[in-house]
């Protein structure tokens, strides 16, 4: 009954059999659990780093936590609207 209890604080070192891949995750556009797929989950407070973000998130159900990661790819919807600069 213990064998998920890895703590975030290190990088992806200790990762144990995760029933989700990333790929997996991804498709579920992070909406489920990595660990036991339940979809009771919260993600934490947004990172950014240049192209980077991140975020953490955690399980109501099995407890366990870890690291969504973002990237930036493109811009969109440029406006520009002729204004004077101040
Ligand atoms: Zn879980």
């Amino acid at each position: 009954m213990d064998d998920h209890s890895y703590n975030c604080g290190g990088n992806y070192s200790e990762v144990r059999k995760m029933p989700l891949t990333n790929k997996e995750y991804v498709e579920s556009a992070g909406n489920e659990c990595p660990n036991c797929k339940s979809v009771e989950i919260s993600a934490n407070h947004m990172h950014f780093d240049g192209v980077k973000a991140w975020c953490t998130c955690d399980c109501e159900k099995c407890g366990a936590t870890w690291t969504d990661n973002y990237e930036l790819v493109e811009f969109d919807d440029l406006l520009i609207t002729k204004q004077k600069p101040m």
